[in-house]
Order: C-alpha cells, then structure tokens, then sequence
C-alpha cells in the first residue's frame, strides 16, 4: 500500500489487557489525526489472529496495519510458576530480534515509535532506525508518577520504610501509595522483578515524550506534579500528553446472547461482575460472590472463570483458550435458581458493548483501568474489587477521590469477602440512596471525558501535538535525504 500520511508504529505487550488500548490508540490517531498506523502485536497464548480480527472488525480501516510478531518460546528462561509480569517482560525481550527486523523490513518507515510500559526496552530500536520514541502508559498519571518516581527514591525510604515499616510512599505533588495498595514489584528487593521495574521507570523518562491515558479534569493535581521540573525532583524529563479517556468505542454487534438477554431487561437493574481479562477468584471466594448476588436480589451478568487459589492473575495470558469445565465450583442448584434473574458467562463477554447497555446499571470490576474507563465513560457506578498490578491504587482513587464506587471493608486479597457484605454493596449501588451521589459524581466524570476528547478539547489537543511531532520528522527527514 502506498502510504501518504504520517506513519507511526505501536507496539503492544502481550495480553488482551495491553492490546486494546494500543488498539484504540491506533484508531483514534487514524480517525482524528490523519495517521497511518502499523501496530506490532506480541504474541502471547490468548492473542490469536482470530481475536485480533475481532477487535478491529468492530473498526475496520484502511489505515490501520496490524503485524502480529512470530511467538517466542520463554520456557527455557523462566519458571512456569513465574509471575505474570516477568513473563511479559522476557517475552517482550526476546521478542526485540523480530521487532527489528519487521521494522527494516519496512519499505515506508514510520517516523515514531510507540511503546507500551513493557516496550520501553524497544525504544533503542526506535533510535537505530531515527525514529522519535514515545511511551504510552494505558493507565492513569498517578500510577505513571509512581512508576517514575520510584526509581530515584532513597532505597532506606522505598524498602524499610515503605515495604517493611508500611509507611505510605510520598509522590511529591500527587496523593501518597498507601502500603496496601503498593505495587508488587516493590514488595522484595530480591526479586528480578524490582530491579527490571525500577529500569522501566528510568527508561520511560527518556522517551521523546509520554502519552498517558487519563484527562487533564481527571486528574489535575497528578498531572501538574508531573509537569513540574521541580515537583517530582525533575524526574519526568519527557513531555507528558495526557490523551485519554482511550475506552474502546463499539462497532457493529453481532448477534450475542447476552446483548438479546440484557434487552429484555429494564433500565439500569443489572449489575455486570467481571475481573477483566485475567482476574480470577479462590473457590471460596466465589461461592461467597455467588451468593452475595443471589441474596441481593438484583439482575446481573457474571463473567465466571473457574477459580484459582492463590494467583489472582491467573488467567492472564491464557483467557480465552482453555475451556470452562463443569461449573461444580458454584453453589449447589445456583444456576437453577438464578435462572431468569442472572446470567453466568463462561471466560470472556463482549464487555464494552455491555457496558453501553442502557440495561447496565452497575459494574463491580477489578478495577483495571480499560474496565474503568469504560465504567466511567457510560456514567456507571462501580464496586471496586481489585486484585492484581496498579488496581488497588485505581480502587482508591475511584472510592476515595473522584467517589464514583464503593470497596469491601478489606482487600480482597487480604480476606474472603464474606456474602453479606457483598449483598450490602450491591445494594448500595443498585439501588439506595448512595447511588445517586456516586450517579451524579460519575456522570460529571463522563461528559468531562467527551470534552476532552471531541475536537478542541485537552486529550485531543494532545494527540494533535503527537501528529505534529511526527510530520514534523518527516519533514527533517526529507530535507536530510535530499542532502544526501
Ligand atoms: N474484556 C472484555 N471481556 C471480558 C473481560 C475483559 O471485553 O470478559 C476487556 C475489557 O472490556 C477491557 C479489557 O478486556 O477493555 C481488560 O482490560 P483492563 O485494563 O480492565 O484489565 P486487565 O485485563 O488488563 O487486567
């Protein structure tokens, strides 16, 4: 295809949780921006090219490439039992020779380079090929002010006092990490893991700048930290481009049962479960879950996966693949009884078309940030269950400050949550008098979200520089090969 736009690549780490994002990323700058995009996939276990097809069927465009890079075997290096973080971050490695070369292969090469947090070991590959680098971070600035904070805080302050003594992390400018909600790569400075994270938050820094999907109305203070040379000790070098709300829009819906399900439902009366595209539950956990829905008495759709005792990211690269087994795990006579009140979906729902449902009424949700912006994007109110990566700090975000969702007493991961309790919330947000405050608060939060990105506003102002950036490198480009 002959190319007449700017061009630029993204790549995605492996993992649906990662891939849709760089994907509404690529379409947003090829509809509002007049790019041409190229998005380099990492393949992992639950990205299939059928799956990648599906994605893009709900957008297709003609300016938009996906190469989905050769799969990598990571066997010999890491442990089957390893945590999913490392496993993303070997397989992003090992995966840079591939990367390479389907860049020089390239007839038109792209002018910019866009990486996700795992990819920033790609960024010297941008350098070879003179291409501006970028980091996208698909979560919230908060969470990337810790992430490149982290790196220059004293050892004494990040390992005895944070970790062993649980004293709160500070951020200066931006709200403090509580020990509870730490992210695990801080926990044990033994772990390869701690070291390799610390390198993405230096590394992140030196990127030509830093797309982060949050909006200047959401998160004004953590932004303003981030820009300031001085806040953060100057450690966000990079220009920081807060782009988002990136929430996936919906495409034409194909036949499903659970969309003819929720049509015949009235408005607002049905609470979606889901943990996102790996989160997953003990067996005690659910039966708990299970019956906290049905003594609520409210209308839902669970997206059940069976459970796994201690590895809340269990299903992280493999959702989607292995098949659902006997529901035995669930309460005796469960689906029986819940039948007509609730719907149980086995492994995987199309989740941003439920979300848009007028049906929907309220989401409990791991709390991921995709999930979350969908959420607030369509003005639903959440209960905040969060498991795994960044998620505690985006549960205390939403309950304590921007008051769009309820929380269990405790973590999830730190206690079963126990039947009544979950009744109470999903009362809470269904139905009681806190609803509407968390309704009103989250509507505000949705038309703030479509300000920000329609024409004009800050994210797409943003995104705008982003275009500017790379015809300006072209335009450097030509005049140098002319030069030549
Ligand atoms: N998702 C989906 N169906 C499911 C579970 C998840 O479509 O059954 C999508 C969801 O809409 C979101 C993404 O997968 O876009 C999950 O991303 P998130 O950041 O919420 O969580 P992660 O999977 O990264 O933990």
């Amino acid at each position: 295809m002959q190319i007449t736009k700017p061009h630029a690549a993204l790549l995605a780490s492996p993992g649906m949780g990662h891939l849709i994002p760089v994907l509404e990323l690529g379409n947003r700058l090829v509809n509002h921006h007049n790019l041409h995009i190229t998005v380099f996939v990492v393949a992992a276990s639950d990205i299939t090219t059928e799956k990648i097809s599906q994605l893009l069927d709900s957008s297709p465009n003609d300016h938009l490439d996906v190469m989905l890079l050769p799969s990598v075997d990571i066997s010999g290096i890491v442990d089957p039992d390893t945590n999913m973080v490392t496993k993303i971050v070997v397989t992003m490695h090992e995966s840079l020779p591939a990367l390479r070369s389907a860049i020089s292969g390239m007839k038109i090469r792209p002018t910019a380079l866009i990486v996700d947090l795992f990819g920033t070991g790609a960024m010297p590959i941008a350098d070879e090929f003179e291409m501006l680098k970028y980091v996208f971070i698909a979560s919230n600035a908060w969470f990337l002010a810790t992430t490149i904070y982290a790196p220059f805080v004293d050892k004494k302050v990040l390992d005895d006092e944070h970790v062993d003594q649980k004293k709160p992390l500070k951020i200066p400018g931006c709200s403090s990490v509580r020990f509870e909600d730490t992210l695990e790569a801080f926990l044990d400075s033994n772990d390869p893991l701690y070291h390799g994270y610390l390198s993405v938050g230096r590394e992140i820094s030196t990127a030509d700048g830093i797309l982060v999907n949050t909006w200047e109305d959401l998160e004004p203070k953590s932004l303003r930290a981030l820009r300031d040379g001085k806040l953060l000790g100057g450690v966000a070098k990079a220009p920081v481009y807060p782009i988002g709300p990136l929430a996936r829009t919906v495409g034409p819906v194909s036949e499903n049962r659970v969309l003819e399900w929720l049509d015949m439902q009235p408005s607002e009366s049905v609470i979606y479960v889901s943990f996102g595209s790996g989160g997953t539950l003990s067996s005690k956990q659910m039966i708990e879950l299970a019956w906290g829905l049905e003594l609520s008495q409210q209308r839902f759709i669970w997206v059940v996966r069976p459970p796994l005792e201690n590895d809340v990211s269990g299903s992280f690269f493999t959702v989607g693949n292995g098949s659902m087994g006997t529901v035995d795990y669930l309460p005796d006579g469960f689906l029986n009884r819940i039948h007509n009140v609730g719907l149980v979906v086995p492994m995987w729902a199309p989740q941003a078309q439920i979300l848009e449902h007028p049906s929907i009424g309220a989401f409990l949700s791991h709390c991921g940030w995709n999930s979350t912006l969908e959420s607030i994007t369509n003005g639903i109110p959440m209960i905040a269950w969060p498991l795994y990566a960044e998620q505690k700090m985006n549960a205390t975000m939403l309950t304590e400050e921007l008051k769009v969702s309820v929380r269990s007493k405790e973590l999830p991961t730190e206690r079963i949550v126990e039947r009544q309790e979950i009744e109470m919330m999903v009362r809470k947000v269904m139905l009681d008098n806190e609803r509407l405050g968390i309704k009103n608060k989250v509507k505000e939060l949705k038309t703030s979200a479509l300000k920000a990105s329609s024409k004009g506003g800050s994210s797409y102002n943003s995104l705008s520089q982003l275009t500017q950036d790379c015809e300006n490198r072209l335009q450097c480009l030509k005049v140098k090969a002319q030069g030549a």
